[in-house]
């Protein structure tokens, strides 16, 4: 389902003489995770330079501009915008030059109490160049008397509540650190000699780097010339809380996050689901590509047949022409195409990992009948969304959350399938196993590992969700 949006990606090389190369690759291998901007910056051991623009790895970056970035060391980010808007001064690296020398930052997750600090800083004189989160931990950086980087970085750490997974360079050390709760995910891994950081494994199998461990809920990496030490910069470390729905749809299928390979999840998931919510069908289609693998455990599960049905157009960008003329779900069919042949008169059961608005299944349910489908059930790998994420994903306001307001049976009326079920939370945690309780399941529970400060938008909410939203046709 791809209603939900991940907020970025983040990508880290030291001591590699392809650096910028290499770091070009692993924002590729990343994209998914971030399509707004991308970024680079890179030291030659004297000085930083940074190029970013707004727009596709691929559209960013090209021969020329990746030659005229000098260095060994480098990090990299590719965005998608939960906090500040979509603009060249929010695209990241974020580099400056302040009292001891340059520092470029890029960071993945959202700061909860981050305008609170703002507030507090912009009243002590600070000036602040962007609207993005990410620019309060420069100014705490800059306010730190601390006698090195890391430990000026482990100040303004402390001070942050919420998400953050970061790499830090100057021009002689490169940091990668993520937050105690541990929300969003962060990789070491090693190239003939190189350290390197990635938020997912993908972009090290991309440049032939080893997969070494995860960056440790409240650990900071600091990397020299003169080699690499670990720090827990936290004591606030009790139990992690990382964001289950890096598993269940954001981070890519051939990842591994949080130590599990990213398929096998699915697929777990797609078998409990059919372990507790199978029915009489012809053959389990998935919506594809992140509902595919859920599809393939639900149907070695079941039994049931396993067809694509839907075809994915993979060449779809972010902006395209619409017709003149209104042309029925358009949207989702620019995307997703049924064939017929395999639907007519077949009962089939349709598997996603995740119903936001609901917009989308209703249309995908249609889609199929049209086609000809006897009988479409519905099924869904994870529980019902209740609530909305503050550490890092682009969730829609609680109100626009169909589950937040309806039951199953309203949900299942309102997409038009002859029946809905969703993955138990129980059969969800049994997937994860022993590392059940160092999870975040706040957008199906509301259980929020992390106080978060009220926005705006949500004390509008808040008014707004007084009343049932009401999304029949
Ligand atoms: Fe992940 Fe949901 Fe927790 Fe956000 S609220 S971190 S999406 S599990």
């Amino acid at each position: 389902m791809d209603e939900l949006r991940e907020d970025c990606g983040v990508f880290g090389i030291w001591n590699n003489a392809d650096a910028a190369r290499l770091t070009y690759l692993g924002l590729y291998a990343l994209q998914h995770r971030g399509q707004e901007s991308a970024g680079i910056a890179i030291s030659d051991g004297s000085k930083l330079y940074s190029y970013k623009q707004m727009g596709y790895v691929n559209d960013v970056f090209n021969e020329h501009i990746l030659s005229m970035l000098h260095g060994k060391y480098a990090i990299g980010h590719v965005r998608y915008s939960t906090y500040g808007a979509s603009e060249l001064r929010n695209a990241q690296p974020f580099a400056v030059e302040y009292k001891n020398g340059s520092l470029a930052i890029a960071h993945n997750g959202n700061i909860v109490n981050y305008e609170g600090i703002r507030s507090r800083l912009e009243g002590e004189g600070s000036i602040f160049q962007s609207t993005m989160d990410t620019e309060v931990i420069v100014h705490l950086i800059a306010k730190s008397d601390g006698p090195s980087t890391h430990e000026r970085l482990a100040y303004a750490l402390n001070e942050l509540r919420g998400a953050y997974s970061l790499v830090v360079l100057t021009e002689n050390e490169l940091i990668a650190a993520r937050d105690p709760n541990g929300f969003r995910p962060l990789v070491i891994g090693e190239l003939n000699g190189s350290m390197v950081f990635a938020s997912e494994t993908c972009a090290l199998d991309l440049i032939g780097a080893r997969y070494v461990r995860d960056v440790l809920a409240g650990e900071m990496i600091v990397v020299t010339n003169n080699g690499m030490r670990s720090y827990l910069f936290s004591h606030r470390i009790q139990r992690a809380s990382q964001c289950i729905f890096e598993h269940i749809y954001f981070a890519r299928p051939d990842s591994l996050i949080f130590g599990k390979s990213v398929y096998s999840i699915r697929r777990a998931l797609g078998k409990a689901l059919g372990a507790e919510s199978s029915v009489q069908a012809d053959m389990v289609i998935p919506v594809p590509d992140s509902g595919v693998p859920a599809a393939v455990g639900f149907s070695q599960q079941t039994g049931i047949p396993f067809q694509m049905a839907l075809i994915r157009n993979h060449y779809v960008g972010r902006t395209f022409i619409q017709p003149r003329q209104s042309i029925r779900d358009f949207n989702v069919k620019v995307k997703l195409n049924p064939i017929a042949e395999v639907i007519a008169g077949k009962r089939i059961i349709i598997i996603d990992d995740s119903i936001v608005r609901g917009t989308t299944s209703r249309t995908l349910v249609k889609m199929l009948r049209d086609s000809g489908a006897k009988e479409v059930h519905m099924r869904i790998s994870s529980p019902p969304i209740n609530y909305s994420c503050y550490y890092g994903i682009d969730t829609p306001t609680r109100a626009e959350l169909i589950s937040s307001s309806h039951t199953v049976q309203e949900i299942r009326d309102f997409i038009g399938a002859d029946s809905l079920e969703y993955l138990s939370i129980d059969a969800l945690r049994g997937v994860v196993g022993e590392d059940a309780d160092n999870f975040c399941y706040a957008c199906f529970t509301g259980n929020y590992p992390e106080p978060f400060e009220l926005t705006k938008r949500d004390h509008q909410l808040i008014l707004f969700d007084e009343g049932r939203l009401n999304v029949r046709p």
